[in-house]
């Protein structure tokens, strides 16, 4: 019997971790959306390729061609992919789609960087106060 409370106990204080952990991620999520203060920053060999705000109105695509490779992104609301590219390992293309603050696609080969940026942490901050 005791051990079985114990399991219990353990589901219990797991399941309530993952309610919190969720309640808190849908919370900020939101605020991001609401604020509408996602950024993409695309980097190229260390260079500031190209920047905008997420959702773009509508689909666009991004050719990135250098002398390393050539990459092609597919921009949908707020969701970025990575369609092609010429890369040897294909990680960025099999990587799928990103569309939260701090996630990325990095294509090594090719030295290009998809980054998306959010003003998560001074929201928080807010919720604090
Ligand atoms: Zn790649």
């Amino acid at each position: 019997m005791k051990n079985i409370k114990k399991l219990d106990i353990l589901l219990i204080s797991i399941y309530l971790l993952i309610s919190v952990g969720a309640a808190i991620y849908f919370t900020i999520d939101g605020l991001n959306v609401h604020e509408g203060a996602i950024e993409v920053i695309i980097s190229v060999e260390n260079q500031e390729y190209d920047r905008f705000t997420l959702p773009v109105p509508k689909m666009k695509e991004i050719v990135i061609e250098t002398e390393r490779g050539r990459n092609v992104l597919v921009v949908e609301g707020d969701h970025i992919d990575m369609l092609a590219s010429d890369c040897n390992d294909q990680i960025c293309v099999h990587q799928g789609e990103i569309s939260t603050p701090n996630e990325m696609i990095v294509c090594l080969p090719n030295q290009v960087v998809i980054e998306i940026k959010g003003k998560k942490k001074i929201e928080v901050d807010q919720i604090a106060q």
